[in-house]
């Protein structure tokens, strides 16, 4: 059954422009398309260029921008790029075809997400924790009877990648032609007015094949998300075949990431609730951005102590993988304090004492009063975005640990920093057009966006 309740500005909102879903402005002419739409281009080239980098010149951007000046981009990438093989092919087909079985028949509970603007409830079988765990036994358990080797992955790195290249693509502009000759929920279609920008942010909010196979979640949070703990574990072991041991640093980063992933799935529901699942169409950025974006660049720590074993000293692990467990503890605590207000109603405890919130009204376009409740104590009274600081202080942590001053391992933090910038100024954006001046009120109790006194 569907509630069609469709969620529009708040009329108070002097900021209000109608559009609480959308994307105003761009596809008004071809240059600010092209523009918009151009990481569909570069952000590719930039993978690869990040894979030459650290195969062929030992992590280093100094020595990979020499060899470009002598020989140009295009020899450099034609000779280094990753390679579209068979068995690149093969491996990638049978990665996601599994994960997809165990995303469409393995039991799970069934939780429901946001009402999306058209005014569906969209239920999910939360699956992901027993899909990751069995994939990572029977990675150990093909290992140890020596049906496949675990080093796997860094051996064959070149095909993976360009294969993972191609579905990303595929993907998405499967979902490109998809949202127009068969849409999941028509009038949840955003249209830009720009194909290019269409194809790039997507069209389909919650595109499904069949009542139940959700492609944003499966995407956003199977191939990938799974593959980076196992691309971890898969550099160790190859570490470990080629040096016979393992660096700490390499055990301490995939400890860390290993928690950041398992935390993912533990909490699986609370995703529902996030911007990539309740406000994000789905598009090249999210199909390309899951499937090769996330395992190729979200594990360079991993990668380049595969490629260069190194030991940092043991102080400086302890510090940065301490300051990693804190980045950790900050945004897990910052995230269930927000889920805890909103699913009791502000009935709870926040650090020891009532939670106090805003209760901030929406209308629909029914007409219907909503009331959402905007958290000011705990961490979302400390700043506005606290769960994105401790999910930057991991970021930059697991980066430290590998103790190299090469840029190349530090993209993922700086990625980060980018993304969650970028982020917090749209869901503002966004916030102040659904809630109006309670928003502003909201603002007003809690004035800084990541840290206090900083920003
Ligand atoms: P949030 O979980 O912070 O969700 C933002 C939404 O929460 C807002 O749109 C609003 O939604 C609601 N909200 C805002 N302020 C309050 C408040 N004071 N009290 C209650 N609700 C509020 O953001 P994200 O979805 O971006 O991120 C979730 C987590 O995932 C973060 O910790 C982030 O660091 C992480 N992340 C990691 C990524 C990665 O690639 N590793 C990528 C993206 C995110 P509503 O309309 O419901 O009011």
């Amino acid at each position: 059954m569907h509630h069609q309740a469709v969620i529009t500005a708040n009329p108070a909102s002097p900021s209000s422009n109608g559009s609480v879903w959308g994307r105003t402005g761009i596809g008004r002419s071809w240059f600010r398309s092209l523009v918009a739409a151009s990481p569909c281009f570069l952000a590719p080239l930039t993978s690869i260029c990040v894979f030459v980098t650290l195969a062929q010149y030992e992590g280093s951007f100094a020595l990979f921008g020499e060899a470009v000046t002598k020989e140009g981009l295009w020899t450099i990438c034609v000779k280094y790029g990753p390679e579209i093989t068979a068995k690149g092919i093969f491996a990638v087909v049978c990665w996601v075809g599994l994960q997809a079985l165990l995303f469409r028949y393995l039991p799970g509970e069934t939780q429901t997400g946001q009402y999306t603007p058209a005014g569906y409830l969209l239920s999910y079988r939360m699956n992901g924790l027993s899909a990751w765990i069995l994939t990572h036994v029977l990675y150990g358990v093909l290992s140890w009877y020596g049906v496949l080797d675990p080093g796997f992955i860094p051996r064959n790195w070149s095909s993976l990648i360009g294969a993972m290249n191609l579905a990303g693509f595929l993907i998405s502009a499967l979902s490109f032609v998809k949202a127009y000759v068969m849409p999941t929920h028509p009038e949840d279609r955003k249209f830009s007015g720009s194909s290019l920008y269409d194809f790039y942010m997507g069209i389909e909010l919650n595109p499904r094949l069949g009542e139940n196979f959700d492609l944003k979640l499966f995407s956003n949070g199977r191939p990938g998300m799974i593959a980076w703990t196992l691309i971890d574990i898969s550099n160790m072991a190859y570490q470990y075949q080629t040096q016979q041991y393992v660096e700490p640093s390499l055990i301490l980063i995939t400890i860390l990431q290993g928690l950041y992933v398992l935390d993912f799935f533990v909490n699986e529901s609370w995703y529902l609730r996030t911007i990539d699942i309740a406000h994000d169409h789905y598009g090249f950025y999210l199909a390309w951005g899951c499937f090769c974006f996330l395992p190729t660049t979200y594990t360079i720590q991993g990668q380049y102590l595969g490629l260069y074993p190194q030991s940092a000293s043991k102080t400086h692990l302890a510090v940065f993988f301490a300051i990693g467990l804190a980045g950790y503890a900050l945004f897990r605590s910052a995230n269930s304090q927000k889920d805890k207000v909103r699913r009791s109603g502000g009935d709870c405890l926040i650090w020891g004492q009532p939670a106090s919130y805003i209760a901030a009204s929406y209308k629909t376009s029914d007409g219907k009063q909503h009331t959402s409740l905007l958290l000011c104590s705990g961490w979302w009274g400390w700043s506005r975005h606290a769960n994105y600081v401790g999910d930057l202080f991991l970021s930059y942590s697991t980066c430290a640990l590998v103790g190299s001053s090469h840029v190349v391992v530090w993209i993922y933090a700086l990625w980060m920093t980018m993304l969650l910038v970028h982020r917090c100024m749209r869901d503002e954006k966004r916030c102040s057009d659904k809630y109006g001046a309670a928003w502003e009120e909201y603002c007003r109790r809690v004035p800084w966006r990541f840290v206090q006194g900083v920003w």
